[in-house]
């Protein structure tokens, strides 16, 4: 199961009202560094500070009229239920969205504020997963999953789509990798068009799933820690369809950071690009500063995926003595 270039570009035509291309600005700084032109895709600046809203917007708008009225729920670490709270409310969809206790209380307030249905339940996003699709079931909703949904896949690959078209020759594009539904479709944007362009996917240190089941070659269960970066580790649930494959397929090659060289990078984006990233989001600059000689003299793109942390929270950990 597979989804192509044109369902990106027929993603990108529908959500382009809700969703201007993002900036792919050049970081003076990375680029001095790297002795190259070195970019960050700024998808802290969509209307929820992550690129999430692009796979809800696509997914939102393709719903059939029936499928509208009755809504959807999904499960969701904070963005993704964030991207679908919004959409929703701009066209009328209501939206359920199951969440696990650990979630930080900022993103809780982020969805009830966009008008979304919360339900906290579950220590785990396992739990809150089998909560979501029990619910979906009871309330007759339409679940949607945060990554492995062709709409969901397509519209993340919009990203793929701008960066070619903002440069056309880079070397290498760095994209975080958790579910996988932003490497999905981002990779298959790039390789479709470029298949020289090297595409590496960058995941957390401890709660790989995506990583470790592409080396097992089948979908493993990871333990689940707690991370600075709450967007990446986390399950891939054993009925995935579409981003096990296309991951495991697309691909170059990957990186592991750890939370240690992501709150370095978030210190880093603040410094040099002065912009407010979270733990996800840094991963990619993570993995540039960690790997300096894998990038020298390599034109390349990261994703600044999102910004959703608390002001409050960045100082505490960037300020660990006051
Ligand atoms: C969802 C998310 C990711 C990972 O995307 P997947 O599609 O699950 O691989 C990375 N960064 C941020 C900020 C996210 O919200």
């Amino acid at each position: 199961m597979t989804i192509d270039l044109f369902d990106i570009q027929c993603a990108e035509n529908r959500i382009r009202p809700y969703v201007p291309a993002t900036p792919l600005l050049i970081s003076h700084s990375l680029s001095r560094l790297f002795k190259s032109d070195i970019f960050l895709k700024y998808e802290t600046l969509t209307s929820t500070g992550a690129f999430k809203l692009r796979g809800a917007a696509n997914k939102l708008l393709t719903l059939s009229d029936n499928q509208r009225k009755r809504g959807v729920i999904t499960v969701s670490s904070g963005n993704h239920g964030r991207a679908l709270a919004y959409m929703g409310h701009l066209l009328g969809i209501r939206v359920v969205v199951c969440i696990t206790e650990i979630v930080p209380s900022e993103k809780v307030q982020g969805l009830k504020d966009f008008g979304a249905d919360v339900i906290i339940e579950g220590l785990n996003q396992d739990q809150a997963d089998a909560n979501a699709r029990r619910l979906a079931e009871r309330d007759n909703l339409l679940f949607v999953s945060p990554f492995d949904d062709a709409d969901v896949i397509a519209g993340q690959g919009t990203i793929g789509l701008e960066l070619l078209e903002a440069q056309p020759d880079l070397d290498c594009v760095l994209v975080q990798l958790s579910g996988g539904g932003l490497m999905s479709g981002v990779a298959k944007a790039i390789k479709s068009q470029r298949p020289d362009i090297e595409v590496i996917g960058i995941s957390s240190l401890h709660g790989a799933a995506m990583l470790e089941s592409i080396k097992a070659g089948h979908i493993v269960d990871v333990d689940e820690k707690p991370s600075i970066a709450d967007a990446l580790p986390g399950p891939i649930p054993k009925d995935n369809r579409y981003t096990f494959p296309m991951c495991s397929k697309l691909v170059d090659d990957h990186i592991q950071v750890s939370d240690e060289q992501i709150l370095g990078a978030m210190d880093y984006i603040l410094q040099s690009e002065k912009c407010i990233v979270e733990g996800g989001g840094a991963a990619g600059v993570a993995a540039l500063l960690n790997n300096q000689e894998r990038f020298i003299g390599r034109k390349t793109a990261a994703i600044l995926t999102g910004n959703n942390i608390g002001y409050e929270r960045v100082f505490k950990l960037l300020n660990p003595a006051i």
